[in-house]
């Protein structure tokens, strides 16, 4: 981070931007810590930080039901994940064997508030009869991490996202979930460069430079991410007390225009 004449901290220029890259997520995540922590450690449990998953007894069926809920939340709002899987709770069918069993139609209606119900319900069953055939949790749970992801992402309907959601929230992988949220704000701050990356890419820079890469650490990295995006950094930004707003680009250009 340079800084002007007046003694502002400017954001980074092309050619330093890499070396901007890790000051600016610590100074970030402190920042975002300070305004979103206390509206995260309250509504999500301090094991699972943000992801809601509050069906399951135990942690095998956790994993499961993060699974189910990365799919249903795919093209759709929380809102609605949430009423799919109450009904799936209510019909006992938050569980690998008893999805496997449903049929298509059963199953299609229950998740019916979700959105695209008939395409994620092949994709639910696609995750399902991979998830059996793989050899369940146990099997699964012991995967190292590229292959656990080369697995789900050669299944029906899982992409980078969803996959990246069950690495980080289910099995507690050390992975970044890189999403419209994360390059929006990446590319408003001054990373242009770097949010232009490929999701990869882009994923990798980011975990090589987060100053404590664990998957607690990323897990409450992707909800701040989200929770500000909803906050402030909307499509239409609200930089007007921002948390953030002192080392942004974007909101820097609306306090000099
Ligand atoms: S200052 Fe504006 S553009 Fe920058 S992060 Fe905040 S809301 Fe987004």
């Amino acid at each position: 981070m340079h800084r002007t004449k007046k003694g502002m901290a400017a954001a980074p220029s092309e050619t330093s931007v890499f070396d901007s890259l890790a000051p600016c997520l610590e100074w970030m995540e402190s920042r975002l810590v300070e305004a979103y922590a206390g509206h995260i450690d309250a509504h999500h449990p301090a094991d699972m930080p943000w992801w809601p998953a509050g069906y399951a007894q135990d942690r095998p069926g956790r994993v499961f039901e993060i699974a189910i809920g990365a799919v249903l939340t795919q093209n759709t709002n929380w809102r609605n994940v949430e009423k799919a899987l109450a009904n799936l709770a209510r019909g006992q069918a938050l569980d690998v064997e008893v999805i496997d069993a449903l049929t298509d139609e059963t199953l299609a209606e229950m998740i019916r508030p979700s959105g695209f119900y008939r395409i994620k319900t092949r994709r639910l069953k696609s995750l399902t009869a991979a998830w059996i055939e793989a050899g369940g949790y146990g099997v699964l749970a012991e995967m190292e991490t590229r292959a656990l992801r080369a697995w789900l992402l050669a299944i029906h309907g899982v992409g980078r996202e969803t996959a990246d959601d069950i690495l980080l929230y289910g099995f507690e992988r050390p992975v970044w979930v890189i999403d419209a949220y994360t390059r929006r704000l990446m590319e408003r701050l001054g990373f242009a460069r770097i949010a232009a990356m490929s999701y990869d890419v882009l994923a990798a820079t980011l975990l090589a430079h987060t100053p404590v890469p664990t998957a607690s650490s990323l897990a409450r990295w992707h909800g701040l991410v989200v929770e500000h995006a909803k906050a402030y950094c909307r499509v239409r930004p609200m930089c007007e007390g921002c948390p953030l707003r002192e080392r942004c680009e974007y909101g820097q250009r609306q306090v000099l225009g």
